[in-house]
Order: structure tokens, then sequence, then C-alpha cells
């Protein structure tokens, strides 16, 4: 069983869309959390020992479960996080599926022992290889936008990687966390393999101080700075997974119908509150008109409203903290010249009324044109339904406007010239680059994720996340342990010599230098065996 662990005061989670609670937890006191820790490392010792196939066997198991209870964790994602039930399903339950099942088949390969191509040092009859130890207990923190997905990704390769995983959950959708334990339990994960702890900033503070052995961390700038701060105290290495202020590039000779559909899914999906979301259009100035009609249209045809609606959009924004930015923002777009096309206020239609009140957590989708990199919103990550459209000229200014940025998660690049594509997309400092594609690389669980500058560390998903979670051990052996090496001591002319010869010809890397070497090293080695007695 996986173990939950709650206790003082409570969080009321509370739908979004509706103002009703959904249902309260208790929060884990900092002793819990640091106890939790404590469990965690000691199942860890017996996790690690499991085969990869009863790994798999389990990872697959939780599998069935989450696809037996879709539905019913799909309006759970979505009254608690206020995204549509349909995109709780599209991009969470269907790409952390994905992620399962690559995962589970593929972490034994990856994970297998490997040489390594050690050089010339292989004629002096060494070898190398590379075993992959697991770390310990990961501490996974992530932010409340894809309370599904995002940890329980991270979970599972934590523990297809032979680690025990402790998660804190947003305070925003804790019921969401739970179901994560739940599933985990379902399965027959041994009792702490996976742990869930409660409550709000400080229980994630707690998690880091009682340093776990890694911590996944998803969330803004300034709590992963914190984190990194306070990690860094107990030496516990971060993945920092943070915020973005993704591009979006159009050129003249990009199909427009298309890239304003992208355009439109790109800034609005889950209301904007995305990390890659597109939050900077840059078009190609003799289209722009074009485009900005097309996206205009689209907008104007999105139904906003709860998440439990099936012909719903986009959902509310998931607090009065995040629609003030939005708010905020827009205003900055205003005051500072930009124009509103459509939307810019919360929408007073989509309010839904019961006898929790009326909530105004909706906003409207926002197409604003006329926008400059100089304006502080199109510095500053929005987190919501905002679409700010620039124009450029040519190719090297919509590169430079691209990375005019603190941010470098994801980027998208729109032209029917693949070469142009390519080209402009190596140029940009992301961390994921899209051509003709906008925002889902997330969803590719096969591939590396993780942010360029400010938008992270480290990465999850892919090889390279898998590679976060495991320690590398390099075993060398010599297999020629009959005669001393020509390096140790003591030191006399011959050896220095001999020295001289490593660093001009050894290094070299270069067979046939190395060989001219060979007379000086022997007698160095006789000279050591001589001084053997
Ligand atoms: P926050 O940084 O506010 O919170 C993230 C998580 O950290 C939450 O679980 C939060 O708890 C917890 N937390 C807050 N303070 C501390 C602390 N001092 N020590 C430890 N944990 C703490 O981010 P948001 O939840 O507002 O998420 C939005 C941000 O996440 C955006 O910037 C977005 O771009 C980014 N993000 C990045 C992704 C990526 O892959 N790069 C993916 C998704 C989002 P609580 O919520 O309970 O306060």
């Amino acid at each position: 069983m996986s173990a939950v662990i709650q206790s003082i005061d409570q969080i009321v989670s509370i739908n979004p869309a509706t103002g009703e609670e959904i249902g309260r937890v208790g929060v884990t006191s900092p002793d819990d959390v640091a106890a939790a820790i404590e469990r965690s490392r000691d199942i860890f010792h017996r996790w690690k020992t499991t085969s990869f196939s009863e790994r798999r066997r389990l990872v697959m198991k939780a599998r069935d479960v989450i696809l037996a209870e879709k539905e019913e964790i799909a309006h759970l994602i979505s009254s608690e996080s206020g995204k549509p039930f349909g995109e709780a399903i599209s991009m969470e339950i269907a790409p952390v599926l994905d992620l399962m099942q690559w995962i589970a088949k593929n972490a034994e390969k990856m994970l297998r022992p490997r040489r390594v191509n050690i050089g010339l040092y292989a004629m002096m009859g060494r070898s190398s290889k590379i075993v992959y130890h697991p770390l310990g207990v990961v501490g996974i923190i992530p932010a409340w936008n894809f309370p599904f997905s995002i940890p329980l990704g991270e979970a599972v390769m934590a523990l297809m990687a032979g680690n025990t995983a402790v998660i804190k959950p947003s305070e925003l959708t804790p019921l969401v966390g739970l179901k994560i334990g739940e599933i985990f339990e379902k399965a027959g994960f041994p009792e702490n393999a996976v742990q869930i702890v409660l409550g709000a900033g400080e229980t994630g503070a707690a998690l880091v101080e009682a340093a776990p052995d890694k911590i996944m961390f998803t969330g803004s700038v300034a709590t992963g700075r914190k984190i990194a701060a306070a990690a860094a105290r107990n030496l516990t290495s971060c993945v920092l997974e943070l915020g973005g202020k993704d591009p979006m590039i159009v050129f003249d000779d990009a199909n427009l119908e298309l890239a304003a559909g992208a355009a439109v899914w790109g800034a609005f999906c889950n209301a904007g509150q995305s990390c890659s979301s597109v939050e900077r259009l840059y078009v190609q100035q003799n289209v722009a008109e074009t485009l900005t009609k097309l996206i205009v249209s689209k907008t104007s045809e999105l139904v906003q409203g709860s998440g439990d609606r099936e012909d719903v959009s986009i959902g509310p924004m998931s607090s009065e903290r995040q629609i003030k930015i939005v708010e905020d923002h827009v205003n900055d777009f205003r005051e500072n010249g930009a124009t509103v096309l459509t939307g810019g206020k919360r929408n007073a239609d989509a309010v839904v009324r019961n006898e929790a009140g009326a909530r105004t957590l909706f906003f409207e989708p926002t197409v604003i044109t006329g926008a400059t990199n100089d304006m502080r919103a199109m510095q500053e990550e929005t987190f919501g339904p905002t679409l700010p459209i620039t124009t450029f000229k040519t190719e090297e200014e919509a590169i430079a406007l691209a990375n005019d940025s603190e941010f470098g998660l994801t980027a998208s690049v729109w032209t029917r010239d693949l070469a142009k594509g390519k080209r402009v997309a190596e140029q940009i400092e992301a961390g994921s680059v899209c051509i003709n594609e906008v925002l889902y690389t997330h969803g590719i669980g096969q591939t590396p994720w993780g942010g360029f500058k400010n938008s992270g560390q480290g990465h999850t998903h892919g090889r390279e996340g898998l590679m976060e979670l495991v320690q590398p051990q390099h075993i060398h052996t010599n297999h020629l342990s009959i005669l001393p090496d020509a390096w140790w001591m003591p030191y006399t002319p011959t050896a220095v010599e001999t020295f001289r010869g490593f660093a001009t010809k050894f290094a070299s890397g270069s067979l046939i230098k190395t060989a001219r070497l060979m007379p000086q090293l022997w007698k160095r080695i006789s000279e050591l065996r001589k001084k053997k007695s």
C-alpha cells in the first residue's frame, strides 16, 4: 500500500469553475514529511533489488488501473484544475500512459551496463564499463497545471530506475495527488514505494529540507531558485522545470490556416496555463493581417465554461492570483499602445452561479496586436489565455526577437521551407523547438524535456531524463596486473622522460606515435621492477 500521510491543518480543494468544495485533506507536518523520507529510504533498499521485469509488471499494472478509471480520473483532474474534461484525457492521461509503456519496456535496455571505448588505455590491458545505480529517494514537487501527468510520469521513471518517491502535489490539486498514490497502491507496489505528502509551499520546503536523494521540481523560477538554494545545503541535486515565454515564428510561406489553428490551441489550451504555451507570436509583416484575421476568427468560435462540459474549449483560470497576473499583463499591453482585438477581460457569460457564489475566474481568450518586446508583458511569463502578436521583416530579426527573453523552454517555427525551418530552429535558444508543430512535445516521453536559460536545469523524459535518476559508476579493470604502472612512485629522471612521452605521444591518440613511446615505457617499468625489493 502507498501511504498517505496527513495531519494538522486542512486544505479545502475547490473547483475553480464553480467555487464548490470537492473535498478536504489534512496537511502533513514537517516531522511527518521527514518520517516519510525515512520510510521511503527503508523500502528503497528492497525496491532497488527488484528485477526490471517485476518493475515493468507493476508499472503496466498501474497503467491498467488508469485505463480502467480514466473517465473518473479525467473528471477529477478537470474539476480540480479547471481544464476541459477532454483535455484532461488528451493532454494528461494519454501522454502519461504512453510514457509508462515506453519506460516500462525500455528502462532495462537503457540502464544495462555498457563498455566504454577508452582508446589507447585498452592497449595497456585496461577496460572500463559503466554501471547504473539508483539514487535512493526522489522528492517530486509539481505545479498544479498538469497535476496528474507530470508527477505520475516522474514517479514512474524514478521507480523503473530503482528509486522510491515522495510526491508533494500543489495545494490547488491535492486530490489528484492522492489519486496518484491510490493508483500505485492498487497496482500492488510495495508499501511506501510512492508516498504522498500534502500541503502548500511549506510542505514542499520541508520535503527539500528532509534531504531526499534527488529533487524533481516543476514550477516558477522564483520557487525554483529557493529550492535550489535550500537543496544546496544538503548537496541534493535538483532537476528544475521552470517557466516559459515561448515564441512562435510564422514566416510568409507557412500554411497560414494551420498556423492560425496552432496558435489558438498553443496559446489557449489549459486556459494558457501550460509552461510551453505560445506567449509571443512573431509573424512576417506581409502576412500579418491575414494570419491575425484567421486567429481572431478561430478564437471567436471557442466556447468557454466549466470543464465538465464536452463542448467547452477553455475553462477557468486556476486561481484569483493567476487571473490577476493576466489582467495586469493585458493592462500593460494597453497602456503601452498595443491593441486588444478580442477578449481582454473576465468572461461574465461563462460565470457559473450557484450556492458557492458567482465564480469570476474565466478570462476571455485574448488576441493582441502591436505588441513589442520592450513591453513588460512580453518579457514576464503570463500563464493565461493571451496571444500577443508582433511583426518582423527578416529571418535574422525573427530569431533575435525570439531569443530576446530570459526564458528558453520551447519555440516553434512555421514555414513550408523545411531547410529554413531547421536553420532557424537550431538558432533558437530553447530546449525543444518544433517546426510546423506547437506545444505538445512534453507529451513525447521518449524525448528529453528541459529548458535553456531561466526555464530550467536538467531534464525529465527520454534517456536524458532517466540518467538524472541514476548514479553512473565507472568500473575500471587492469587485466595485466603483473606489472607496476609507469606513473607510480618513486619519480626519477626516467619517469619524467616517460611522462613527457605520455603528453606528446600517448595523449595524441595516435597509435603510431604511442608505439614510439614503447621503448621508453618499458625502460621505466623495468626501473620500477628493479626497485621492487
Ligand atoms: P510555484 O513555483 O508557485 O509552485 C510549484 C510547486 O512548488 C507547488 O507544488 C508549490 O506548492 C511548491 N512550492 C511553493 N513554494 C515552495 C517552497 N518554498 N519550497 C518547496 N516547494 C514550494 O509554481 P506554480 O504552481 O504557480 O506553477 C506555475 C509555474 O510552473 C509556471 O511558471 C510554469 O511555467 C511552471 N511549469 C513548468 C513546467 C516545465 O516543465 N518547465 C511544466 C509546468 C509548469 P503549492 O502549489 O502548494 O504552493
